[in-house]
Protein backbone atom coordinates (compact mmCIF):
# COMPACT_ATOMS: atom_id res chain seq x y z
CA UNK A 1 0.00 0.00 0.00
CA UNK A 2 1.79 3.25 -0.93
CA UNK A 3 1.09 6.48 0.91
CA UNK A 4 0.28 9.53 -0.41
CA UNK A 5 2.59 12.36 -0.26
CA UNK A 6 0.14 14.70 0.96
CA UNK A 7 -1.77 13.68 3.76
CA UNK A 8 -4.27 15.60 5.96
CA UNK A 9 -4.58 13.00 8.89
CA UNK A 10 -8.46 13.94 8.74
CA UNK A 11 -9.61 10.41 8.66
CA UNK A 12 -9.21 7.34 10.21
CA UNK A 13 -8.83 5.81 7.10
CA UNK A 14 -6.15 8.25 6.60
CA UNK A 15 -3.82 7.41 9.61
CA UNK A 16 -4.62 3.27 9.05
CA UNK A 17 -2.89 3.83 5.16
CA UNK A 18 0.26 5.95 7.52
CA UNK A 19 0.39 2.99 10.18
CA UNK A 20 0.15 -0.02 7.39
CA UNK A 21 3.14 1.93 5.70
CA UNK A 22 5.30 1.27 8.88
CA UNK A 23 8.11 -1.20 7.82
CA UNK A 24 9.56 -1.74 11.99
CA UNK A 25 7.86 -3.54 14.76
CA UNK A 26 7.28 0.19 16.24
CA UNK A 27 5.36 3.03 15.18
CA UNK A 28 7.63 5.19 12.52
CA UNK A 29 7.98 8.29 14.93
CA UNK A 30 9.32 6.06 18.16
CA UNK A 31 11.25 3.92 15.75
CA UNK A 32 13.51 7.17 14.15
CA UNK A 33 13.82 8.23 18.41
CA UNK A 34 14.96 4.67 19.46
CA UNK A 35 17.86 4.91 16.21
CA UNK A 36 18.81 8.52 17.62
CA UNK A 37 19.24 7.30 21.21
CA UNK A 38 20.99 3.90 19.65
CA UNK A 39 23.67 6.13 17.99
CA UNK A 40 24.14 8.02 21.56
CA UNK A 41 26.16 5.62 23.37
CA UNK A 42 28.32 3.65 20.37
CA UNK A 43 31.35 4.00 22.69
CA UNK A 44 29.99 3.20 26.29
CA UNK A 45 30.99 0.72 28.28
CA UNK A 46 28.38 -1.00 29.78
CA UNK A 47 29.29 -2.28 33.62
CA UNK A 48 27.48 -6.07 34.05
CA UNK A 49 26.65 -6.36 37.21
CA UNK A 50 24.42 -9.44 36.85
CA UNK A 51 23.09 -10.91 33.03
CA UNK A 52 20.15 -8.14 33.09
CA UNK A 53 21.73 -5.47 35.58
CA UNK A 54 24.52 -3.03 34.17
CA UNK A 55 25.63 0.21 35.25
CA UNK A 56 25.92 2.46 32.36
CA UNK A 57 28.81 5.64 32.45
CA UNK A 58 26.48 8.87 31.43
CA UNK A 59 29.22 11.67 31.29
CA UNK A 60 29.32 12.44 35.42
CA UNK A 61 26.54 10.10 36.16
CA UNK A 62 26.00 6.24 36.16
CA UNK A 63 22.73 4.96 35.17
CA UNK A 64 21.38 1.43 36.42
CA UNK A 65 19.53 -0.26 34.32
CA UNK A 66 17.43 -3.31 35.08
CA UNK A 67 16.74 -4.84 31.57
CA UNK A 68 14.45 -7.60 32.78
CA UNK A 69 12.50 -5.23 34.96
CA UNK A 70 12.57 -2.67 32.51
CA UNK A 71 13.75 0.51 34.84
CA UNK A 72 16.78 2.50 34.60
CA UNK A 73 17.58 5.17 37.18
CA UNK A 74 16.69 8.13 34.97
CA UNK A 75 13.33 7.16 34.97
CA UNK A 76 12.43 6.91 31.18
CA UNK A 77 11.06 3.70 31.21
CA UNK A 78 8.81 4.43 34.03
CA UNK A 79 7.66 8.15 32.64
CA UNK A 80 7.40 6.79 29.23
CA UNK A 81 7.31 3.33 28.29
CA UNK A 82 10.28 3.37 26.19
CA UNK A 83 13.97 2.15 26.49
CA UNK A 84 16.05 5.40 27.29
CA UNK A 85 19.89 5.28 25.47
CA UNK A 86 21.46 3.37 28.88
CA UNK A 87 18.82 0.59 28.40
CA UNK A 88 20.00 0.53 24.44
CA UNK A 89 23.43 0.60 25.52
CA UNK A 90 22.67 -2.24 27.78
CA UNK A 91 20.88 -4.11 25.51
CA UNK A 92 23.45 -4.27 22.79
CA UNK A 93 25.86 -5.19 24.98
CA UNK A 94 23.86 -8.13 26.29
CA UNK A 95 22.64 -9.23 22.58
CA UNK A 96 19.13 -8.27 23.57
CA UNK A 97 17.00 -6.89 21.26
CA UNK A 98 15.50 -3.30 21.64
CA UNK A 99 12.04 -4.21 21.04
CA UNK A 100 11.55 -6.19 24.00
CA UNK A 101 12.08 -2.98 26.43
CA UNK A 102 9.73 -0.82 25.01
CA UNK A 103 5.51 -0.81 26.10
CA UNK A 104 3.08 -2.87 23.19
CA UNK A 105 1.55 0.23 23.09
CA UNK A 106 3.97 1.69 20.65
CA UNK A 107 4.15 -1.16 18.42
CA UNK A 108 2.81 -0.93 14.78
CA UNK A 109 -0.04 -3.73 15.43
CA UNK A 110 -1.14 -1.44 18.25
CA UNK A 111 -0.91 1.78 16.19
CA UNK A 112 -3.23 0.31 13.64
CA UNK A 113 -5.61 -1.59 16.09
CA UNK A 114 -6.22 2.62 17.30
CA UNK A 115 -7.74 3.20 13.83
CA UNK A 116 -9.34 -0.27 13.39
CA UNK A 117 -12.81 0.62 13.94
CA UNK A 118 -15.23 2.58 12.15
CA UNK A 119 -17.36 5.89 12.96
CA UNK A 120 -20.55 5.74 11.47
CA UNK A 121 -22.21 8.39 9.64
CA UNK A 122 -25.45 10.58 10.64
CA UNK A 123 -26.53 11.24 7.36
CA UNK A 124 -28.82 13.79 6.45
CA UNK A 125 -30.90 15.49 9.53
CA UNK A 126 -34.02 15.66 7.94
CA UNK A 127 -34.02 11.69 7.15
CA UNK A 128 -33.36 11.05 11.05
CA UNK A 129 -36.11 9.52 12.92
CA UNK A 130 -36.52 11.11 16.67
CA UNK A 131 -38.78 9.43 18.74
CA UNK A 132 -41.62 11.44 20.88
CA UNK A 133 -40.32 13.82 23.70
CA UNK A 134 -37.11 13.62 22.38
CA UNK A 135 -36.96 16.40 19.79
CA UNK A 136 -38.50 18.79 22.21
CA UNK A 137 -35.81 18.52 24.91
CA UNK A 138 -33.81 21.49 25.66
CA UNK A 139 -29.96 19.57 26.56
CA UNK A 140 -28.36 22.23 28.36
CA UNK A 141 -24.37 22.50 28.80
CA UNK A 142 -23.14 20.70 32.00
CA UNK A 143 -22.82 22.74 34.89
CA UNK A 144 -19.66 23.70 35.76
CA UNK A 145 -17.93 24.66 39.10
ZN1 LIG B 1 18.25 5.49 31.42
Amino acid sequence: MKVPKTITYNSLVERRIVASAATGPLATEVEADLRKLADKFTASFPFLSSQYAITVLDGDLDEDVDLRRKKCSCRRFALIGLSCEHALAGARDCGISPYTLCSRFYTVEAWLSSYGGSVCTLGNEESWVIPNGIGSMMITPPLVK
